[in-house]
């Protein structure tokens, strides 16, 4: 069988392998960060050393850096631990931010997948309370990066706080928090090629939060329960590997635009979301209306390639992307959406062979005769 190939780091990303090393050199030590003798210091110099290199991926101080256990654990605390009485997130969030905070209000989404600045502005105007704004930087299905530093200029003229899930944008775009100016940052390092069920959420200067969990005094008394060293010592090596290699990451563009531009040299038709916008360069989501997303995930996967679809699966049910349904996407356009995402492993050999798969599920599609409608 010909190699297999992965195009779904927005998923996860392969483990680099400087990150697989710091994860075994922490599991071959015993120490608690928290103990005083000689071997909690040495857990604590490793800990410390992964809280500056995550802070530094996003331009910010390391005591500003909450280590939890994911994006989704990260998110949940800003949005709970702020403890704002109004909260608006933008339509595309993540379900762990849309999850966290169900009473909240919806930012629509343009058609191109970036926010209405001209609606959020409207909703600040319209309620005094204290309020919270949760923008995530770059959407998981199609990449779109959103205008983070003029929702937060916005927000802040209202004086209200932001947050910002920078989970899908760090290590592949630069992001600079106090560039962005957000007071609340969430990371997760299985997307940046760290291991799963690592996170952090990165707290401005000044910002007051309240834990989730209580019974210890580790992160800032903001996150009690002895710290997951292995797997944070691992996000820390990889998050020092994606600040270096930026560069790379962006010249994925030129790999996924060829792979836009023979998918739509083949099939005109395909329906490619959030184009007009800035996206992400490893990112691309795309809709075949006649061909459903599971039909051709299933096919690629048959051939040696994985990539997503644009639906979530809950329940055993299919549904179609609240993120396409809040950028206008019609139900058909929905449901055929896949997204392919490449990461730091992906050669320009991977396109091709998806593009050999895919384009041999078009042609057989595309051949078939139309299906006769039944005499009435
Ligand atoms: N936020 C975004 C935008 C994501 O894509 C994900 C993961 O899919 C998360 C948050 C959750 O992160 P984790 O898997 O670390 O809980």
């Amino acid at each position: 069988m010909a190699e297999l190939v992965y195009l779904d780091y927005n998923a996860t990303a392969p483990v680099r392998p400087e990150a697989a090393e710091a994860v075994a050199a922490a599991l071959a030590e015993v120490g608690n960060a928290s103990s005083v003798h000689r071997h909690g210091r040495a857990s604590r110099r490793r800990l410390e050393d992964a809280r500056e290199a995550v802070a530094a991926l996003v331009d910010a101080r390391a005591g500003q850096v909450v280590f939890t256990g994911g994006g989704t654990e990260a998110n949940n605390l800003a949005l709970v631990g702020t403890g704002r009485p109004r909260l608006l997130v933008s339509a595309g969030e993540h379900d762990s931010v849309l999850a966290a905070a169900p009473r909240a209000e919806r930012i629509p989404l343009r058609r191109d997948g970036r926010v209405s600045l001209s609606k959020l502005a409207a909703m600040l105007a319209e309620d005094a309370r204290p309020t919270l704004v949760s923008v995530m930087l770059a959407n998981n299905e199609t990449g779109v990066v959103q205008p983070l530093a003029e929702v937060a200029s916005l927000a802040r003229e209202f004086g209200a706080l932001v947050h910002c899930d920078a989970v899908q944008a760090a290590g592949k775009i630069p992001v600079d928090m106090p560039a962005l100016g957000v007071d609340l940052l969430t990371l997760s390092a299985h997307k940046l090629g760290g291991p799963q069920g690592a996170g952090a959420l990165v707290v401005g200067e000044g910002v007051s939060l309240q834990p989730l969990l209580r019974g210890g005094r580790q992160e800032h008394g903001l996150r009690a329960g002895t710290e997951a060293l292995p797997a944070i010592a691992g996000f820390g090596a990889a998050a020092r590997a994606a600040a270096e290699t930026l560069p790379a990451a962006a010249a994925l563009a030129a790999l996924r635009d060829r792979l836009e531009r023979e998918v739509t040299a083949l099939a005109p038709e395909a329906v490619i979301f959030g184009a007009e916008a800035e996206r992400l360069p490893n990112t691309t989501c795309f809709a075949l209306p006649a061909i459903p997303a599971e039909t051709q995930v299933m096919a690629l996967d048959l051939g040696g390639v994985a990539v997503s679809s644009g639906s979530a699966c809950s329940s055993g049910k299919v549904r179609p992307s609240h993120v396409l349904e809040a950028m206008g996407a019609s139900p058909a356009e929905a449901a055929g959406a896949i997204r392919v995402s490449l990461g730091w492993r992906s050669e320009p050999t991977d396109v091709d062979r998806f593009l050999e798969v895919w384009g041999a599920l078009y042609r057989r599609h595309a051949e078939r005769p139309p299906v006769e409608s039944p005499a009435a």
